[in-house]
């Protein structure tokens, strides 16, 4: 199994054969899941004390499993955060695979991380971080936030937060789940705050920690830079004074949005993000990176170090070089594959002004989605988009229907699309992302709403 010998020769055409026909796919298909009684059915479980020809077992993966996926990174894929990773990105992650790359330590993969610090250094230098914040790659921002809150809970707990009790966060309505759920694990209470047209601003966290009984249990303000459902982003500058203010840990969730800054015309939106004490940016999502993929930065990464460096006596190695950059210090993980590469090779080669224009890209054409669903009598704008998601409501629709569109939509191939809810009521969504997403397949998509 460890030689290149016959056998890996005859595995390795077929797995050369269909990632090369795949990476040529364009567009991508978008495809559909199906039921589990007929993969069970059509793909039997080949996995026994005997191998298999590898020929047929690609085969199934490539005949039956493959296409029982939904391509997220088909220019169709409308529905919650679609992916669109660039050529180069997915083929640099071939190399990362084929290597082995860790990138747990210096010590082990100075190489590795060396490059993957570039990648982070231009996000730093995006958000505005000054030049001795830093971070590094974890798989998602569920694990970012996580990661990233902890840091905020210990540091309030040592420079003399209240003990005996439970520490408090200052979350918008429109956080993100996973911070509500990083919040429970992590034994944390939210302190919601209801905001002025759902963008949680400092006014209105100032307001709330006036009100509260006890703001001195509050050790760290949650917000988000392009909320998922509907790309709203936070008044970050007035959250981050209210942040300085009251000594709070400013933590901003950017795992959409955050690829924005790099847009002329959304980066206003961000003011004051430069101040935040941690923040999390998704490649995976808008960056155009292979799965998986996120970034977390820190103002001080002293502070991630307290929190998250392991201790094992069998680790002491990685830690006795000073100044050296060691990954797994800063987030909750150890083993971790070199998982900035694909990012790092990609931005290399393409340059960031490739970058920016596809994500100006993504913006036009939700700016354009959206003129067109105001501009017909059937159709109501929920609100103007942000960024690059557009909600809408059709007249006459209640949940059913939307759900039915859906489903339509997806039969026919069109598109996906997955209807959400805006303060409950039912609405339709789109999420743009794919820059090969044209304004023809939102006409087709839009064209779909007379019927019913
Ligand atoms: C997608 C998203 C997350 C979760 O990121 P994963 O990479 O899916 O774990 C968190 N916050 C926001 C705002 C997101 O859009």
């Amino acid at each position: 199994m460890h030689r290149f010998d016959e056998l890996t020769e005859r595995i390795a055409r077929v797995v050369y054969a269909y990632t090369d026909a795949r990476l040529r796919l364009d567009p991508v298909p978008l495809d559909r899941t199906v039921d589990p009684a007929t993969l069970a059915a059509l793909a039997p479980d080949p996995i026994g004390p005997a191998g298999n020809d590898p020929e047929a077992v690609m085969a199934t993966f490539e005949r039956v499993l493959a296409p029982a996926v939904i391509s997220c990174d088909s220019p169709r894929f409308l529905a919650f955060i679609p992916a669109a990773p660039t050529k180069a990105s997915l083929l640099f992650d071939m190399v990362v695979s084929a290597s082995s790359l860790s990138g747990v330590s210096w010590l082990e993969a100075a190489g590795a991380v060396h490059a993957e610090n570039q990648a982070l250094r231009f996000l730093a230098d995006l958000v505005g971080l000054p030049r001795d914040a830093g971070g590094c790659f974890v798989p998602g921002g569920s694990a970012a936030n996580l990661s990233a809150l902890a840091v905020a809970r210990d540091t309030a707990r040592r420079s003399g937060a209240p003990t005996g009790r439970r520490l408090r966060v200052v979350v918008g309505e429109q956080a993100h789940a996973s911070i509500a759920n990083a919040l429970r694990l992590l034994d944390l209470e939210p302190l919601v705050v209801a905001a002025p047209d759902d963008r949680l601003d400092g006014a209105a966290v100032a307001a709330a920690l006036d009100a509260d009984g006890d703001a001195a249990s509050v050790c760290a303000v949650a917000a988000t830079a392009g909320t998922t459902n509907a790309g709203i982003v936070d008044d970050l500058a007035g959250v981050a004074e209210v942040c300085a203010r009251h000594r709070l840990w400013m933590h901003v969730d950017a795992a959409y949005g955050g690829a924005a800054l790099l847009a002329p015309s959304a980066r206003p939106r961000f003011a004051g993000i430069e101040r935040a004490d941690s923040v999390v940016i998704d490649p995976h999502k808008w960056l155009f990176a292979p799965f998986d993929c996120a970034a977390l930065l820190y103002r001080d990464p002293a502070l991630a170090r307290a929190t998250h460096t392991q201790d094992a006596s069998y680790l002491d190695v990685i830690h006795d070089e000073p100044g050296v950059w060691n990954p797994s210090d800063l987030a909750h993980h150890l083993t971790r594959r070199a998982r900035g590469l694909p990012l790092w090779f990609s931005l290399a080669v393409h340059g960031t002004d490739a970058y920016r224009d596809a994500i100006e890209r993504v913006l036009a054409t939700a700016r354009a989605a959206a003129a067109r669903v105001a501009a017909a009598p059937h159709l109501e704008l929920v609100r103007e988009p942000e960024l690059s998601i557009v909600l809408f409501r059709r007249r006459g629709w209640a949940g059913p229907d939307y759900d039915a569109w859906a489903r339509r939509l997806l039969d026919e191939q069109v598109a996906f699309v997955a209807p959400s809810r805006w303060h409950g009521e039912p609405v339709a969504r789109l999420a743009f992302l794919h820059p090969g997403t044209t304004i023809e397949i939102v006409d087709e998509v839009l064209a779909s709403t007379r019927a019913g």
